[in-house]
């Protein structure tokens, strides 16, 4: 592929100017101090970071250009504006959706089979986040969409896993457990879009039902009627969270977002009625955080996907429905990252690697994470 960091440049450039355009970003010029991070007046002990991951992939035709606008005008109009946006955020790693998110949660490309439930093998994000600061358990959680999401919080790496990784909430393991898989749910409960037969056995450090009342303050019944009148599988993760953010406001959270990749199915409409979503959805977390005391003021939050889709002018591509060849466009995807110290509404076009999202964040809130392979967002700083 030795063509891949032109067409790279040439995806980011694109991008950059479509930002330009639309949404009036200036580009970062390498005399401008960017970061401000150091004067935000938050101190370390307190930042707060949010992850979303953006859905499971989707084409800039349906995003960022002119003729997918339309389909992000909360990003659009709301968040980029207010964000550092980085068009250049290449993936380098296995183009699965477990395994790539758990890459961008250890800052090191995992090997790991994506379609078994087995932890990462390097440390995660929250295993150093805990263990160098001494935070405690409640402090760092995942809200995933799949069960084969279940083992994300805790690495297999002997020097860390056991008792120091994120705990993990499946909303749609806790729904199945609360409504003994009813089929007024089923809306809601479709597991995986590649595979849809795929449905591990749920072992490790997942959230109990039993706790549904305990720390997220909710009956059964009334999470129950809650999700009755919720559209997607995202909209009941979002549900989730921001109880998670009004009774616990953990100090780092993630959040991954999957209804877009509905588009393996190959309807059109319904990847369109995801990427719609997931740009609602974006905006209503960000809004909370502005709203929830515990978040205002100090919270970096981070939008990005796991990876991207094939392009339709590769001759092997699958046009918007798969990542299956790893070219370019699906490897080739992007990052905005929002709160206090950032300096916003400026693109930058600098080639960044998917790992260097967990080295970024152990900077914002005091953390080492010693075994990454990537290196802190030097802007954001
Ligand atoms: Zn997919």
């Amino acid at each position: 592929m030795a063509d891949f960091p032109l067409i790279a440049r040439r995806l980011a450039w694109n991008r950059r100017e479509f930002l330009r355009d639309a949404a009036g970003l200036t580009l970062a010029s390498g005399l401008l101090p960017t970061g401000l991070l150091g004067r935000s007046g938050v101190s370390q002990r307190d930042r707060k970071v949010v992850v979303i991951t953006f859905g499971g992939g989707a084409r800039d035709q349906e995003t960022f250009a002119p003729e997918g606008q339309e389909n992000i005008p909360h990003l659009m109009k709301e968040l980029i504006p207010q964000s550092a946006f980085f068009t250049q955020v290449v993936n380098r790693g296995i183009l699965g959706h477990y395994v790539a998110t758990a890459s961008l949660a250890t800052g090191v490309y995992e090997t790991i089979n994506n379609f078994a439930s087995l932890p990462p093998e390097n440390p995660t994000v929250f295993e150093y986040f805990r263990k160098d600061l001494k935070r405690p358990a409640s402090d760092a959680w995942v809200v995933a969409p799949s069960n084969g999401f279940n083992r994300i919080g805790e690495s297999s790496h002997r020097s860390y896993g056991m008792g120091h990784g994120a705990r993990v909430i499946l909303p749609k393991h806790l729904l199945t457990a609360a409504s003994k898989g009813g089929a007024d749910y089923e809306h809601l409960l479709r597991d995986n879009y590649e595979t849809p037969f795929f449905a591990p056995e749920i072992a490790g450090n997942e959230f109990e039902l039993e706790q549904l009342r305990g720390m997220l303050k909710l009956s059964v019944n009334e999470f129950k009627a809650r999700a009755l009148t919720l559209s997607s599988p995202d909209e009941l993760s979002v549900y989730i969270v921001r109880q998670l953010m009004r009774q616990v406001a953990p100090s780092l959270l993630w959040i991954t977002m999957h209804d877009i990749d509905v588009a393996h199915a190959g309807a059109f409409s319904l990847y369109i009625d995801g990427i719609r979503r997931t740009d609602r959805l974006c905006a209503e977390l960000w809004s909370a955080i502005q709203s929830e005391p515990e978040y205002s003021g100090k919270t970096t939050l981070f939008i990005l996907p796991d990876f991207g889709r094939d392009s339709d002018e590769d001759s092997a591509g699958n046009g918007f429905k798969h990542h299956r060849t790893g070219d370019a466009a699906s490897r080739t995807t992007w990052m905005m990252a929002l709160g206090p110290g950032i300096r916003e509404g400026v693109v930058h076009d600098r080639a960044l690697d998917s790992t260097d999202l967990v080295p970024t964040i152990g900077s914002i809130m005091g953390f080492s994470p010693s075994l990454v392979h990537g290196s802190p967002i030097r802007e954001l700083l």
